[in-house]
C-alpha cells in the first residue's frame, strides 16, 4: 500500500502524524517514561535524516555551483543571471523589512509584556559570550575565504561558495584545456543527485520525527505570554510568503502560486521541520530542477548562494524583534534609527548561516546598532523553534522563486530587465 504513494504523499502523511504525536506528547508531558523514550526515538531519527542531508551538502553546493558558472558562460548567460540573481537578492529581503517595521510599528507587539517570568533566561544569557558588530563584521569576512578543504571539512558554505565561484570562472577561462576537469565535476553532480533521491525515501519518516518532537517540546506557557508578537511575526511571514513573494513569482513570470506551491511541496515541508535551509537545499534542488523544470545551470548557481545569504523571513524576523524589544524596554525608535534597523536586519539575514536559530545570533547586531539591550534575545529563544521552522520556509520558498525569476530573464532572448 505504501509502496504506491507518492513520495509527495509519504511525505505530507508523516508530516500529518508528526504533528498528530507531537500534540499528544506535548500534553502527556514529560514526567513519565513512556513519552520521553518516544521523544529520544524521534529526536535521534530526525538527526538521522538531517545528518544525511548535511552529509551531501557540501558535495553538491561544490558541483552544482562550479558546473552553473562553466555552463552558463558556455551559452553566454552568466553575466544576466548574475546581475538579476542580485537585484532579486537584494530586493526581496528589503520588501519583507519594509513590511516587518509597518507590521510592528502598526500592532505594537512587546508592549505591556509582562518580563519578570523571563528573568532566569535574561540571566543565564547575561553570562553568555556576546558579539559585537565589530567582532560580527570580523567573523563575517572571516568565513569568506578559506582554505577550501578546510572549509568543506567544517560545513562552511558560504566559503565553500566562493570557492566554487572561483573555480568555475577559472575554468571558464581556461575553456577546453581542463576538459577532464569538467567532465568529472559533470559525473561527479549525477552521483551527488542520486545520493540525494536516495535521502529523499527517508523524508517522511525523518520529517514526522522532527515534526513530533518539535511540537512536544514546545513550552506553550512562553508563547502564550508572548502571543501578540507570536501572532504578528506568524501573520508577517505568513503575508510575505503566501502574497508578497506568489505575486512578484506570478507578475514576472505568470506561473500561478498553487502551481508553485503544489511542486515545491516537499521542499517546503523539509524546510519547516528542519528549520535549516541549508539541510534542505538538496531537496530545494531537487524539487526546482526536476518538478519546475528550471534549467540545472541556473538553479545550480541562484539556489546554493541563495541558501546563504537570501533569507526573506530571517529579515523580516530581525526587524520585527527589533521593534518588539525596543517596545518591551520601553524606547521609541525614531525614524532614523528605524533606518538603521532596515539596513541592518537585511545585513544580519545575509550574514546569517542556513542553520537552526542563526538569525537569533545576527540579530545581537541588529539590537546593537541602535543601542538595545541584547539581554532580550533571552525572551525570544524560547520561542525561536517554531518561529525559525516558518521564517525558514518562507527563506527557502525565496531562493525557489528567485531561481524562476532568474531562468525568465536570463533567456538568450532579448530581456524585458
Ligand atoms: N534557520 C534559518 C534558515 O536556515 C536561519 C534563521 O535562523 O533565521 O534559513
Amino acid at each position: 500500500m505504501i509502496k504506491k504513494l507518492s513520495l509527495n504523499s509519504q511525505i505530507f502523511i508523516g508530516a500529518a502524524i508528526g504533528i498528530v504525536l507531537g500534540l499528544i506528547l506535548n500534553q502527556l508531558g514529560q514526567t513519565s517514561p513512556f513519552p520521553r523514550n518516544l521523544i529520544y526515538i524521534c529526536d535521534l531519527l530526525g538527526r538521522i535524516f538531517v545528518d544525511l542531508l548535511k552529509m551531501i551538502l557540501i558535495p553538491l553546493v561544490f558541483t552544482s555551483i562550479t558546473l552553473g558558472i562553466v555552463n552558463l558562460r558556455a551559452h553566454a548567460q552568466m553575466g544576466r543571471v548574475w546581475r538579476i540573481t542580485m537585484i532579486y537578492f537584494l530586493c526581496t529581503p528589503a520588501l519583507a523589512v519594509l513590511l516587518g517595521l509597518i507590521l510592528a510599528n502598526v500592532f505594537k507587539p512587546g508592549v505591556g509584556v509582562e518580563t519578570v517570568m523571563f528573568q532566569d533566561a535574561v540571566q543565564s544569557f547575561r553570562n553568555m559570550d556576546q558579539m559585537t558588530f565589530a567582532q560580527f563584521f570580523k567573523t563575517f569576512l572571516g568565513s569568506l575565504f578559506m582554505n577550501p578543504l578546510a572549509a568543506m571539512a567544517k560545513g562552511e558554505i558560504l566559503a565553500v561558495v566562493i570557492f566554487a565561484i572561483f573555480l568555475g570562472a577559472a575554468m571558464v577561462k581556461l575553456n577546453d584545456r581542463v576538459k577532464t576537469v569538467q567532465n568529472f565535476l559533470a559525473e561527479a553532480f549525477e552521483i551527488v543527485m542520486l545520493i540525494v533521491d536516495w535521502i529523499m525515501k527517508l523524508a517522511p519518516i525523518g520529517i514526522m520525527a522532527l515534526l513530533a518532537k518539535l511540537i512536544a517540546t514546545q513550552n506553550v506557557g512562553v508563547l502564550q505570554a508572548l502571543w501578540k508578537f507570536v501572532l504578528v511575526v506568524v501573520g508577517g511571514t505568513l503575508f510575505h510568503g503566501l502574497v508578497v513573494l506568489p505575486a512578484i513569482l506570478y507578475f514576472f513570470t505568470g506561473i500561478k502560486p498553487l502551481y508553485f506551491f503544489n511542486h515545491m511541496k516537499e521542499a517546503l515541508v523539509t524546510a519547516f521541520s528542519t528549520s535549516s535551509s541549508s539541510a534542505t537545499m538538496p531537496v530545494t534542488l531537487n524539487c526546482i530542477e526536476n518538478n519546475l523544470k528550471v534549467d540545472k545551470n541556473i538553479a545550480g548557481f541562484v539556489v546554493p548562494l541563495g541558501t546563504t545569504v537570501n533569507m526573506d523571513g530571517t529579515a523580516l524576523y530581525e526587524a520585527m524583534a527589533a521593534l518588539f524589544v525596543a517596545n518591551l524596554v520601553g524606547i521609541d525608535l525614531n525614524i532614523t534609527q528605524q533606518i538603521i534597523v532596515f539596513f541592518m536586519a537585511i545585513l544580519a539575514s545575509i550574514g546569517a548561516p542556513g542553520i537552526p536559530s542563526a538569525g537569533m545570533v545576527t540579530m545581537i547586531m541588529v539590537l546593537q546598532s541602535v543601542g538595545l539591550p541584547v539581554e532580550a534575545i533571552a525572551l525570544l529563544l524560547p520561542i525561536d523553534r517554531p518561529l525559525d521552522a516558518l521564517r525558514t520556509t518562507v527563506n527557502v520558498e525565496g531562493d525557489a522563486i528567485g531561481s524562476l525569476i532568474v531562468q525568465k530573464f536570463s533567456k538568450p532572448s532579448p530581456s524585458p530587465l
